[in-house]
């Protein structure tokens, strides 16, 4: 195949998580019986630009289909981070009722709800119906739709943005340089634009092999991050770290002719230290699939040797990563019984593949578990003090990765 981003033929493989089912492609009682679509799951690496991408990639229509499960606005977390940032960047980049806010991948509202209590003109862009249909409910205008250089190119007719963001949007783009390119084009001269997404560097260190999914096209370290935004007229004026999903960066970009943001120093420290760890050789990608695989067989060690002592074993956090890993393990409903969810339109169904059943937390009015498994370890803490009440039978909740730890 060819690069995303440079166009050179790459062969290198970064790791092979075998034939899968997507991630968040939920199984219905009426379907179980039938025959579930399953795709490679194989991320290359480029030696050129060190991208990191995957190898085939499904028609976007059928990734983000209609019943996406996936609503922003479930996790308290993930909307006290949202709502910190939007406070954060009004003052900052002076924005006010004459201003336009433009996200990319706006799902429910999540986000833009914020800008609108404080009547700044907004406008969301997303994909998937049934997401986006519930932002509409809400008031936010919002544009059913992918983004790419022809939307933008329509939109700019009218509005031009003061601000665009992104998060979690630039690892689902198969067509990396149509969305720049697009971005280039609705921004006003003066504006800025922020994106968050995971950092490779921390996914290798981590090991965190299971955020690894089919919606998921590309992987960024800031190194490579920087390249592509400076390719297209862009400057990356400041980045920071965050805990979100693993551990993420978000950067801040603005127009290269703009002067009037300064370069943090935060820019430089970063891409030093990447540099440091290697982040532009081949040999930092090849082997992470070796240990990825000391990760699946140390679980499998543990739960098989949990169960055979007769435990009773669950999971907890129907989360896209949890169908990576539980996939990758071969694990199924006869060693973990069901996974709990608070998230109603996942309760029912079951997993993709595996197909352990996914329940409400009104199992455990019968039931007591000897050991829940988080799947969402990126929310370890939440999930640990949102049941704390099975301490009151001695349960073990239990993270996998990278190492076993019981919590
Ligand atoms: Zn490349």
């Amino acid at each position: 195949m060819r690069c995303r981003f440079c166009s050179k033929n790459i062969s290198k493989v970064f790791i092979d998580l075998g034939s899968t089912a997507i991630s968040n492609a939920f199984v219905t009682e009426e379907i179980i019986n039938s025959k579930e679509s399953i795709y490679p799951l194989k991320v290359l690496v480029c030696d050129n630009c060190f991208l990191v991408q995957v190898d085939e990639f499904q028609k976007k229509e059928e990734i983000f289909s209609n019943d996406y499960v996936y609503f922003s606005s479930v996790s308290d977390y993930w909307l006290a981070h949202c709502k910190k940032y939007v406070e954060k960047v009004i003052p900052q980049f002076h924005l006010n009722t004459e201003s336009l806010v433009v996200e990319i991948a706006s799902n429910d509202g999540y986000l833009l709800q914020y800008f609108k209590e404080r009547n700044i003109p907004v406008l969301g862009i997303e994909p998937t119906n049934s997401t986006a249909q519930i932002a509409i409910s809400k008031g936010i205008n919002t544009i059913t739709e992918f983004f790419d250089e022809i939307l933008a190119e329509k939109l700019s007719v009218e509005h031009k943005a003061d601000l665009i963001l992104g998060n979690n949007v630039l690892a689902h783009v198969p067509e990396l340089n149509s969305f720049v390119r697009g971005l280039k084009i609705l921004l006003k001269p003066e504006g800025v634009m922020t994106f968050e997404f995971p950092h490779l560097m921390r996914l290798i260190e981590k090991i965190e092999f299971d955020t690894i999914y089919h919606e998921h096209f590309s992987y960024f370290s800031f190194f490579f991050i920087i390249k592509l935004f400076e390719f297209h007229g862009f400057k990356i004026f400041d980045v920071e770290e965050l805990e979100t999903h693993g551990g993420s960066l978000r950067i801040y970009v603005k127009h290269r002719e703009n002067n009037g943001q300064a370069i943090s120093e935060n820019v430089a420290g970063l891409l030093k230290k990447e540099i440091e760890a290697k982040v532009n050789d081949i040999n930092s990608y090849i082997g992470f699939q070796e240990k990825a695989n000391e990760v699946k067989f140390k679980f499998l060690s543990y739960i098989i040797n949990e169960r055979l002592k007769g435990k009773k074993i669950i999971a907890f956090g129907a989360a896209a990563k949890g169908n990576t890993f539980l996939n990758y393990c071969g694990v199924k409903s006869d060693i973990i019984e069901c996974v709990v969810d608070d998230t109603p339109s996942k309760q029912g169904k079951y997993l993709p593949q595996s197909h352990i059943p996914v329940v409400s937390r009104d199992y455990f009015k019968n039931n007591k578990p000897d050991i829940i498994i988080i799947l969402p370890w990126n929310f370890k803490k939440e999930i640990s003090e949102k049941l704390s009440f099975t301490k009151s039978w001695g349960a073990q909740l239990v993270t996998y990765i990278p190492e076993i730890e019981i919590h």
